[in-house]
């Protein structure tokens, strides 16, 4: 449920309804916009009396929200979110280019890679460490040795870091990981995701192999309503009869949350494609369609790379998307962070 509170009135009488909104048991969500107070009400509203909201002198609205997320939700936080990432902004007017391998493998590569896509144009860089493979039999990445040199490369570059973690367990060495990402088969860890939403790092939530757009803000809303407002999605691809890509990218997912969603979204067209030449064309779209960065794999010899070569871009392929991206970024009115 959402109140709409009119112009100009005293906080006092404003906290008292919110004072008397807590004590039905609800949680309340407040966003202060230039124009209006709004007020959205979390739990089960059943039993709110709306009649009673409405004839409050302060109140000028009161709306029934029928979407099961609610800190998500666009409705009750009108204004874009935006994440501050080492002084990288995601969401508003900006883009972002995260890069990197899809797994640390090497001290030499991690930092080659690195200064390579910093000097090309991104502004984040990626690397697994923990890496979930479909195959127990292949290479499951460094693991904590693999934070270690993340940390390295960020040390010698001044990027921040974004690396996946599977497991509730090691949630204590993420401590400094600048963007926490869940990754697709995790994406309903409900007992991972109440953990993240402990904390307050941003967290990269990638859609489910199988997910629905509802599904994956539910699972946006389990880290939100824990108390972590700083989720970024990422559209990677879904499962669909095609064999021609390794997943199909769902480029309407992504002017569908902008409007149902005020959090950013970013593109994965690495893991949405499987290859290489398909990833600059899919950048290009997912900019034109309004998302807010994107999420690219990069490796120095990706014909050598332990995971994910023949969708890895060589640095120089990356400097190409970068600089081909500003006419579009320019048509939909957003500037790349540099
Ligand atoms: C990854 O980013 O390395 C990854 C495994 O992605 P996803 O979870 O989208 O498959
Ligand atoms: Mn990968």
């Amino acid at each position: 449920m959402i109140v709409v509170i009119k112009k100009g009135q005293q906080k006092q009488q404003i906290d008292n309804l919110v004072e008397w909104i807590r004590g039905m048991g609800l949680g309340v969500h407040i966003s202060e916009g230039e124009n209006s107070t709004i007020i959205g009400l979390i739990g089960d509203t059943s039993k709110v009396d709306i009649g009673l909201i409405r004839n409050l002198d302060i109140v000028e609205s009161v709306t029934r929200v029928q979407e099961p997320y609610k800190n998500a939700n666009r409705k009750f936080h009108p204004q874009d979110t935006i994440i501050d990432v080492g002084g990288h902004k995601f969401g508003g007017k900006h883009f972002q280019f995260i890069a990197g391998p899809c797994s640390v493998e090497s001290e030499a590569q991690i930092i080659e890679v690195a200064k390579a896509v910093k000097a090309a144009g991104a502004t984040v860089l990626r690397g697994g460490a923990f890496k979930p493979r479909t195959s127990p039999y292949s290479f499951q990445g460094l693991g904590a040795k693999g934070l270690a040199l993340l940390r390295k490369a960020k040390a010698e570059t001044g990027m921040p870091i974004v690396t996946e973690i599977m497991s509730e367990e090691h949630i204590d060495e993420f401590f400094d990981i600048d963007i926490i990402q869940v990754g697709a088969r995790n994406m309903q860890n409900f007992d991972l995701l109440k953990r993240l939403g402990k904390l307050k790092t941003p967290i990269l939530l990638k859609r489910g192999i199988a997910a629905t757009i509802e599904e994956w803000l539910m699972s946006a809303e389990y880290i939100m309503s824990e108390g972590n407002p700083n989720v970024i999605l990422c559209e990677r691809g879904i499962r669909t009869y095609e064999t021609y890509t390794r997943n199909t990218l769902d480029i309407s997912a992504i002017p569908i949350l902008k409007e149902r969603t005020h959090l950013p979204v970013i593109v994965d067209p690495s893991h949405a494609s499987g290859q290489a030449r398909l990833v600059k064309p899919l950048s290009l779209a997912s900019a034109g369609a309004g998302a807010d960065g994107l999420i690219i794999e990069v490796h120095n010899d990706p014909a050598h790379a332990l995971c994910d070569g023949a969708q890895s871009l060589r640095p120089e392929q990356f400097a190409d998307v970068v600089r081909c991206m500003d006419p579009v970024l320019s048509a939909v009115g957003k500037e790349r962070d540099r």
